[in-house]
């Protein structure tokens, strides 16, 4: 997947998951417990409270437990809240005794702990909130005073036993009543429960008929005492409650049953607000104690019931407006959750339409670019077409115009191939004839094979190439073309065999003379493309359906660029040196597909190749195999291939000149047209020609410009460049006339310029004035001339040649030299040759060519002119002067001076006074 979706989904899943974050905002935080010892009216109305405090706390629940005034029930409530874990809890224990434990527990445990209504034994809780049980019971001893005549007396109807209201309302009452004239009967325990209440008043009254008052610690308790007081006749007994619930108590007072009752209050609200203050840590008030109110009685317990259906209106009606404001949050919650969920789908999908717009431009953009590139190779399709076409145009042409000349030329060159093939074997002709036949002899041989592979080629595709099948033995066959090439093998000292199958006769019928043609073909590329001393094996082998020839050379090896094409029609690698016509292996394939057969090439450069040709078996059954004389001959082979050239030995007079060239019928013409004024070598390439130049230092060099290995060019700039070798004048030859080639030659040191075709007169003409040139040139050296150059001047002279150029240098360093150690007899050819760095041989052709003297005539000239300078100049003896110009006796110097001046250093001396 790219990196665009992903991008896109990581996204999506941010956008969601900031969505639920904000869809879980609402979610409840604290969870408070609420214990309630009992279930009745007043709890009740204290539970309602607590409910509808939690609604205005968005960030608490409550869960509220009754335990039906059971210890246990309620320690089993309050284990339950500490397991789960509850953040805070709220209890109204039933009695301080057996809930302090839990309730302790719950505290050591960390939970807040509030405490209401009641209380437990002990401090461990976190804050307390109860009313004033005391001035609760002194408010109701108060009232009855009040109302009662002195000395009243009283019926008290308790609590449970042990419960701190029940205690402090105890207190608070008989204190209060007694301390005023009032007389207490009895105080009895009914655990605020009416029925009990009731049980115990009906017998107390059976016991106390003269009583005021009764007192019960609520307001239940208050009605049962009612109850009894009518069932005992005792209507004018005030009867007062405590709780003031608005159901049970305040209804009581309105229906008349009870007198008074003083109002407890529940404060669920107050509870909330604490646990919820202790849990954010808020301050709070530990222990708050609610004040006792005034009495509720016939005067204002109407109204106080009016009030309290009017707060359960409104509280009913704040539940439905809560849960209307919950209805609709929740709404909201779902529609913000909706609208962010749109807006990501939105995003998305903008997302996704941008990418495939983006695809789309894309997809245009590659389609036009497409359509585009579609164009133009359609174009250059059709352009290839067209070349194509020309291109065949242009073959068809060429090789019709080819068979044209090629018929036109057959007859006159049949003419020509019987002589010249007479003459060849004429014994009374000289030498030179006898080459210069075997030359004409062996192109004569190419044309009329090159005309013939033509005209075969014209009928092969135009369909008129006959096949003449006859049942021969290949096996036999192939030994006798081989035959013809034995002797070449020889000559080049080329490794050449067969390999034949273990049964090498195998006879299918197939045209001998076209197969014959293709071995021919195959081998003599073997030939022409292997080195001497390389290898060129044959090999065949046959099963049921084909028989197979390989023929192997380790020649040069065909490129794996050139391999595809060597079968096409004049198609040849080397293209500048061609070594034929490009056409024996087409020729070749077309000849073995006649027989329905394949041919193949393997080859590498350096590695030599293999043809592998496949023709497949088959039989005429009415011919005999026969026998058919090979057309090969091998005379052929070697005047096609072999090279006619012979080594020639210097005659001594005449000049030498090298002939650099890789047509060796160039230079057996260019030899044999020379020969009579010159002493001919050859070299058949640039590096062959600099490496003969320096060895035998010839007068002149023949160089052609395109030659393999070095071309003309570089073979004459290193000639140039090279001590041995920089006076020689370089004639190159060429097939182009063009001027750039020309400039290229003299820009390489070459002296002349000969363009092929040439006449043999303008050549020899070329040879002649480059060695006058070179004679003429020779003379500038020749500043040591007895006789021509009798003073300092010409010495001088020949000293002020101009530097830099290869000749002048060494000629200068030449003089240096051995004017240096004239004196020294031991100073001859052989030393200097060697101070020089040049072989004798190649310093004797070097001086002689500047100077055109020999090094021994040379170096006596100089010796001899400077004996003459110092017999003019000075006093010294002869014999000195001899010894010291480096004459082995001063008799020697007599006699050489002798023939050089013409007189005897006596003489000149005495001629001159000295
Ligand atoms: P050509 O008459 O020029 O030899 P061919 O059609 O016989 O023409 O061969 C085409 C080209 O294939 C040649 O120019 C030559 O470069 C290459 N070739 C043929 N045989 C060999 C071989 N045995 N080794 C190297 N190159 C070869």
């Amino acid at each position: 997947m790219s990196k665009r979706y992903l991008w896109f989904l990581s996204l999506a899943a941010l956008i969601l998951s900031s969505l639920c974050l904000t869809s879980c905002r609402h979610n409840k935080k604290y969870r408070i417990a609420v214990s309630q010892c009992s279930d009745d009216d007043w709890r009740k109305k204290m539970n309602n409270e607590i409910n509808r405090e939690i609604l205005f706390h968005e960030d608490a629940e409550v869960e509220i437990r009754s335990a039906d005034d059971s210890n246990s029930k309620q320690i089993e409530d309050i284990e339950y809240f500490i397991n789960n874990k509850f953040d805070a809890i709220i209890v109204a224990p039933n009695e301080a005794e057996a809930l302090t434990p839990v309730i302790s527990k719950a505290y050591e445990n960390g939970i807040p702990v509030i405490i209401f209504d009641r209380n437990i034994n002990g401090e461990s809780y976190t804050a307390r909130i109860g009313a004033d049980d005391v001035a609760l019971g002194m408010q109701a001893a108060k009232y009855a005073l009040n109302t009662l005549p002195n000395a009243p007396k009283a019926l008290e109807i308790c609590g449970l036993p042990g419960s701190t209201p029940a205690l402090g309302r105890h207190n608070g009452f008989t204190d209060e009543f007694i301390r005023n004239g009032g007389q207490i009967r009895a105080s009895v325990p009914a655990n605020w429960n009416q029925d009990m209440a009731e049980k115990v008043t009906d017998s107390l009254l059976n016991i106390y008929k003269d009583i005021d008052v009764i007192f019960a610690h609520n307001d239940r308790m208050a009605i049962g005492a009612y109850e009894m007081a009518g069932k005992h006749n005792l209507h004018n007994v005030k009867i007062i409650g405590i709780d003031a619930a608005p159901e049970i108590g305040i209804q009581a007072v309105a229906d008349g049953k009870i007198d008074a009752t003083f109002l407890y209050p529940t404060e669920g609200h107050r509870v909330i607000q604490t646990a919820l203050d202790i849990l954010k840590g808020k301050p709070y008030q530990r222990v708050s104690i609610l004040p006792a109110s005034s009495p509720v009685d016939k005067s204002n317990a109407d109204i106080l019931l009016l009030q309290n259906e009017s707060l359960i209106e409104e509280t009913n009606h704040m539940v439905e407006l809560k849960n209307s404001i919950d209805q609709y949050w929740a709404q909201h919650s779902s529609q913000t959750l909706l609208f962010y969920a749109a807006v990501v789908i939105i995003v998305l999908l903008g997302g996704v339409f941008f990418l495939l717009l983006r695809a789309f431009w894309q997809h245009r953009r590659y389609q036009v670019e497409l359509m585009e590139q579609n164009r133009l190779l359609q174009e250059q399709r059709d352009k290839q077409k067209e070349l194509n076409e020309k291109l065949q145009e242009a073959t068809q042409s060429k090789i019709a115009f080819f068979t044209n000349v090629s018929h036109d030329l057959r007859t006159p060159l049949t003419l020509i191939s019987g002589p010249v093939e007479q003459l060849v074997t004429a014994t009374n002709l000289s030498p030179m004839q006898s080459t210069l036949m075997r030359i004409a002899d062996k192109n004569v041989k190419i044309l009329k094979r090159l005309i013939n592979q033509i005209l075969d080629f014209r009928k092969y595709e135009n369909g008129q190439l006959k096949m003449h099948l006859e049942e021969a033995d290949f096996g036999m066959l192939i030994k006798e073309w081989m035959e013809a090439f034995h002797s070449l093998a020889r000559k080049r000292n080329l490794k050449f065999r067969l390999i034949a199958p273990q049964h090498p006769a195998v006879s299918l019928a197939f045209d001998v003379e076209k197969i014959e043609r293709v071995v021919f073909n195959l081998l003599s590329n073997a030939f022409k493309y292997t080195p001497d001393n390389g290898e060129v094996t044959v090999a065949y082998n046959y099963d049921d359906k084909d028989l197979t020839l390989t023929v192997t050379d380790t020649g040069e090896g065909i490129s794996e660029r050139d391999l595809g094409s060597i079968f096409d029609r004049f198609y040849q690698v080397d293209r500048v040196h061609p070594n034929g016509s490009g056409i024996g292996l087409s020729l070749a394939k077309a000849f073995v597909e006649l027989h329905e057969g394949t041919i193949s090439v393997e080859s590498a450069l350096g590695k030599g190749s293999v043809f592998t040709v496949t023709i497949p078996i088959q039989h005429v059954e009415s011919t005999a195999a026969t026998h058919v004389s090979p057309l090969i001959d091998s005379r052929e082979v070697e005047s096609e291939l072999g090279d006619v050239t012979d080594d020639t030995q210097f005659e001594k007079d005449l000049p030498v000149v090298l002939i650099v060239d890789d047509n060796p019928d160039i230079q057996i013409l260019v030899g044999n047209l020379l020969e009579k004024k010159y002493n001919i070598i050859t070299a058949a390439n640039g590096k062959e020609g600099v490496k003969m130049a320096t060895k035998y230092v010839p007068d002149l060099v023949i160089c052609d410009v395109m030659m393999p290995v070095m071309d003309g060019l570089e073979c004459c700039r290193r000639i140039k460049d090279e001590v041995t070798t920089s006076h020689i004048p370089v004639l190159m030859l060429t097939a182009c006339s063009m001027d750039e080639q020309r400039v290229q030659g003299y820009d390489s040191g070459a002296d002349g310029y000969l363009s092929k075709p040439f006449s043999s007169e303008v050549l020899l003409a070329r040879c002649n004035s480059l060695l006058e040139n070179r004679k003429r040139i020779s003379r500038l050296y020749d500043s040591t001339a007895i006789k021509s150059a009798p003073d300092a001047d010409r010495q001088e002279k020949s000293r002020a040649l101009p530097k830099g150029d290869i000749d002048n240098d060494f000629y200068r360093r030449f003089l240096e030299i051995f004017e240096k150690e004239m004196g020294n007899p031991e100073m001859n050819v052989d030393a200097i040759s060697s101070r020089m760095g040049l072989e004798r041989s190649q310093f004797y052709r070097k001086i002689k060519a500047l100077t055109n003297y020999s090094p021994v005539e040379l170096m006596r000239n100089i010796r001899l002119r400077r004996g003459h300078e110092l017999l003019l100049k000075t006093d010294k003896s002869i014999s000195e002067i001899a010894y010291e110009t480096g004459f082995s006796t001063p008799a020697y110097f007599t006699k050489c001076y002798r023939d050089a001046y013409g007189e005897t250093p006596s003489e000149v001396r005495a001629k001159n006074g000295r």
